[in-house]
């Protein structure tokens, strides 16, 4: 059988396998396109294993493992959804940003770019701290640790751990990485108001990524101001009690519903694929706030 490939059509009728409300699936996880531990390939296949109908490959700064992605989930069977997880900054406050349904990559992508080159410059400074420390780790072996991706800390532990002068991740921050620590240097900022715009103008869903218990009412209140559209209800690092103010949160300021397990490529654990049992309808709700987003009268992003 022979199918078109979906770029040569409009952006819309992209063979988008069909999301029952009853079906479940994972909205936020990481491949070796960022700090991730396997390929987006093998995220997928990992996904179709789960059972899940769709996936959310949401790495750091970069859409650069959507279309291995997209190509076999559409070979599995598997509704891939294009989305990035941005770091932006509210005053001193740090959140984590999630841009789902990206339908524009080409509006995003220079920025992306910027963070990634910010991303490597950190990493060289952080490297040249560590020298300083008396730990010779090489910038080379700290982007060979990134395979290509979007350079992060956690590419920086493994070189570490691969030396010898930490035993694990939680070492390598605790003890040089982490914030206060001697060789941690500060992130570039982006204002959570920037990012949000920035995900509006490639079309995508604005959502608010494991906000925890910060995800409180005068907390969010700003960022739905801002044209915040979702807030991360499910994640491995919420309580019940997070999960469930969140979800009333949702509904109080008519914002959409998200969740998934910010998978790394760990076998076990919380942050399991499908662990965090995700329905369909939630999908469903942000693919209605997209069509409604089209509509004649209704503020577009654009
Ligand atoms: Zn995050
Ligand atoms: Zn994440």
């Amino acid at each position: 059988m022979t199918s078109i490939p979906a770029a040569s059509e409009a952006p819309k009728s992209h063979a988008t396998p069909a999301v029952d409300k009853t079906d479940f699936v994972d909205l936020h996880s990481h491949s070796t396109a960022s700090d991730g531990a396997v390929a987006p390939a093998q995220v997928v296949e990992t996904a179709h294993k789960a059972g899940l109908a769709a996936l959310a490959l949401t790495d750091h700064d970069t859409l650069g493992g959507i279309p291995e992605a997209r190509a076999t989930g559409d070979r599995l069977g598997v509704r891939i959804i294009a989305g990035v997880e941005l770091s932006v900054m509210e005053g001193a406050r740090e959140w984590h940003l999630l841009g789902l349904h990206i339908a524009q990559p080409e509006k995003i992508e220079s920025a992306l770019e910027g963070f990634r080159e910010g991303r490597r410059t950190r990493a060289t400074t952080i490297v040249a701290k560590l020298n300083e420390l008396g730990m010779p780790v090489t910038i080379e072996a700290v982007f060979a640790e990134a395979g290509g991706g979007a350079v992060g800390r956690p590419h920086i532990a493994r070189a570490l751990i691969a030396g010898g002068w930490a035993k694990d991740q939680w070492e390598a921050f605790d003890k040089y990485l982490g914030t206060g620590k001697p060789a941690n240097v500060e992130k570039m900022h982006l204002s959570i108001a920037d990012g949000i715009r920035l995900v509006h103008d490639a079309g995508g869903l604005a959502i608010v990524a494991h906000p925890g218990k910060d995800g409180r009412r005068e907390r969010l209140e700003p960022l739905v101001a801002l044209g915040l559209d979702g807030i991360e209800v499910r994640h491995p690092g919420h309580s019940a009690e997070d999960t469930k103010r969140l979800a009333a949160l949702t509904e109080f300021f008519d914002v959409v519903p998200s969740g998934g397990s910010d998978w790394h490529g760990a076998a076990s654990g919380a942050r399991v694929l499908g662990a965090m049992h995700v329905p369909g309808e939630w999908l469903a709700q942000q693919d209605a706030r997209l069509a409604a987003r089209k509509q004649p009268g209704v503020k577009t992003a654009v």
